[in-house]
């Protein structure tokens, strides 16, 4: 069959057994925790974690490729968010492929609307409504009010009962969804573990018509070098991707306004050439195009903190109050002493800085945005941690870390109001 007729499903699955096929190693974490660096798994045990999580039923799409050719791959629960079938093509155009842009590997340029599936039974936004959770864990009264505050309590959310009924509903109401990133900067792999560790989490949980759209590994190629830095005993730092763009600052979001001081930053990290040149970036722009997104939180590393919007301005953002109250919430959760609280551009000293993820998703999409630096950088006083990069970002004891982080965020991703 070819790829290019394979639905967003298939092609997620292949795409990472493929890329499992390339990347199973010995496990990392037996290296680093004789280095004391942590229990953190490589690549190919991060893809093996995914894979384990579409065995359990969440939907695993292939929303683009990395500079080098990984998978980038969202993992999706509960209802079907999008509009249309995912809209990524894999491999170069083929010539039966009329309207295809040249050059470019995507399926036509606009927002995929209403487009048709050709395995349109195993969606989620078919008729078969406890299909919407696919059985994951025990979903009892698929239908009914979540037990917390979650959707339900909004009046104006028909998305629940409505999204996921009947043909081609989803394609008139969308449900609301919540967007999870992670692995952004490839050094901060506590990310990426509590994003694994909060998407099990949620594949037990009722999401109450939420749609539930996560990316763990936003940078497949700047975690690869990272693990082979690790793996070969280089102290290396790494923040962007193949070709050394900060992805965290490639978002069109405050692009234009980049001062003196963010031109100078962008010496050291480039910024790229313009807003979402990486295809990482664009990936996950085209792949949310068409989405109702209200929620979204981005795991970074470290530093004990809950941040908001805005990054590229000195100006509150309207919903400000609404960020800070989130924020606050999840901040004394996190930890047994709470992390601190506030917007982005005050936690970096009022330097501005454009092209950020959350300013992206308040900006672009509305969306209540959070981003949580996890941990606090504790190095301690072993010399190995000293002088690994990888130590600055991942603390030791990551299961002291993210299970509480996991449950901090919970109420936020799954909807509950401030
Ligand atoms: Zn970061």
């Amino acid at each position: 069959m070819p790829k290019s007729d394979q639905g967003p499903e298939e092609q997620g699955r292949a795409a990472l057994k493929a890329a499992l096929f390339v990347h199973r190693r010995a496990p990392l974490s037996r290296l680093l925790a004789r280095r004391g660096l942590g229990p953190y798994r490589g690549y190919g045990e991060l893809l093996e974690a995914l894979d384990r999580l579409a065995d359990r039923g969440a939907q695993l799409s292939l929303i683009g490729r990395s500079v080098r050719g990984e998978p980038l791959l969202a993992v999706q629960l509960g209802a079907t968010g999008a509009a249309g079938a995912g809209g990524y093509r894999e491999g170069p155009a083929p010539a039966a492929l009329p309207g295809q842009q040249g050059g470019s590997s995507r399926g036509g340029g606009s927002p995929p609307r209403a487009a048709s599936r050709p395995h349109g039974g195993t969606q989620l936004n078919g008729a078969p409504v406890a299909g919407a959770h696919l059985g994951l864990g025990a979903q009892v009264g698929a239908d009914e009010p979540a037990p917390d505050d979650a959707a339900p309590a909004q009046p104006d959310e028909p998305a629940g009962p409505i999204a996921r009924r009947g043909p081609g509903g989803a394609g008139r109401e969308r449900a609301r969804t919540t967007v999870i990133l992670s692995g952004i900067h490839p050094l901060e792999w506590i990310g990426v573990e509590t994003t694994l560790a909060l998407l099990e989490r949620l594949a037990a949980e009722d999401l109450g018509g939420r749609s539930i759209f996560a990316v763990p590994i936003v940078n497949p190629d700047g975690l690869l070098r990272v693990e082979m830095n690790l793996r070969a005993g280089r102290h290396r730092y790494v923040r962007g991707n193949a070709r050394g763009v900060d992805l965290n600052r490639n978002f069109d979001a405050g692009w234009y306004e980049r001062g003196l001081v963010q031109r100078l930053i962008g010496l050291v990290s480039s910024p790229g050439s313009r807003p979402a040149s990486e295809p990482e970036v664009e990936a996950i722009a085209h792949a949310l195009s068409s989405r109702r997104i209200d929620r979204a939180l981005s795991l970074h590393s470290a530093g004990g903190a809950v941040l908001y919007p805005p990054a590229h301005s000195l100006w509150p953002v309207a919903d400000a109050a609404e960020h800070r109250a989130f924020a606050l919430r999840v901040a004394r959760a996190a930890d047994r002493r709470p992390y601190r609280a506030m917007s982005y551009v005050r936690f970096a000293w009022g330097i501005r800085k454009a092209g950020l993820e959350i300013d992206w998703l308040h900006d672009r999409h509305g969306a209540l945005s959070l981003l949580v630096e996890c941990s606090r950088g504790k190095l301690g006083l072993r010399p190995s941690r000293l002088v690994e990069p990888f130590a600055w970002y991942n603390p030791r004891k990551l299961d002291d870390a993210a299970p509480q982080l996991v449950e901090s965020v919970l109420p936020f991703v799954k909807g509950a109001r401030a």
